[in-house]
């Protein structure tokens, strides 16, 4: 059976949590953001001193902790609530030592795998929006529907920095659009499973769209494929 997942791909800072959210509101799939993934175990590996470059220790903690994505429990801006061994790291996995040492975490092929297995275990639950960086490609290559979010570096950045200032986070733009090139350089470039664009997705450039207009393509994509009934 085909399972009913949308798979939306795309480089870090795309919008692809955003849109995701909203697309699966209006469609009444659940989003299932899979960075989210990567960052519980980068996280958890810096909270317990396992340093980043011990690829063999850092699969070993990707196979051995618990990762939960479930609806939101606080009402914080939380789009949902992340939970490492019951544990709510929502906000930490999105602090800034996450962000400089996730591309590294996520090139290693056991974390790939380790965390494959759980994606294709959680997604085969229902109607899901799946963002992340390889599930057209190699997470769900039978996805009926396949959407690549693109966006220029420095707009990336720009919506990035926006992000953090409404958290009341300091942001320094150089500084996320230098972070934002880097983590595109180790995404794109990696052995195992690399940002790429899946051959038969839809590839929508969102520097001039609004988000709005970006969920209302993928929404027709969806009804022109009959993943939805026409009137959602
Ligand atoms: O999407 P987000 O910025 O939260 O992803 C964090 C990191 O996790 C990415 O920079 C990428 O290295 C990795 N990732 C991945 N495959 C996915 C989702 C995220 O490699 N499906």
């Amino acid at each position: 059976m085909i399972p009913s997942v949308i798979a939306i791909d795309g480089p870090a800072a795309s919008g692809k949590s955003t849109v995701g959210r909203l697309v699966a509101q209006k469609l009444g799939f659940l989003l299932f953001d899979t960075g989210a993934l990567y960052r519980a175990v980068t996280l958890a590996a810096l909270q317990r001193g396992v340093p980043i470059e011990d690829e063999a220790r850092i699969s070993e903690l990707a196979r051995a902790i618990h990762i939960d994505l479930i609806p939101a429990t606080r009402d914080d801006g939380r789009p949902y609530t992340v939970l490492v061994d019951g544990e709510d790291v929502t906000w930490a996995i999105r602090s800034e030592p996450v962000d400089a040492h996730v591309s590294t975490v996520s090139a290693y092929p056991g974390v790939r795998e380790a965390l494959k297995r759980q994606q294709r275990r959680i997604a085969r639950q229902g109607r899901v929006v799946m963002a992340g960086r390889d599930i057209g490609t190699v997470v769900f290559p039978e996805a009926p529907l396949k959407v690549f979010l693109d966006a220029s570096p420095e707009v990336r950045a720009k919506r990035r920095c926006e992000e953090l200032r409404a958290r009341g986070e300091d942001a320094n733009y150089e500084e996320i659009l230098a972070g934002v090139r880097h983590r595109d350089e180790i995404d794109s470039t990696r052995a195992t499973a690399p940002l790429r664009i899946p051959d038969d997705a839809v590839v929508i450039d969102t520097d001039h769209l609004s988000i709005q207009q970006v969920v209302d393509e993928i929404a027709r994509l969806a009804r022109e494929r009959h993943l939805v009934k026409q009137n959602a």
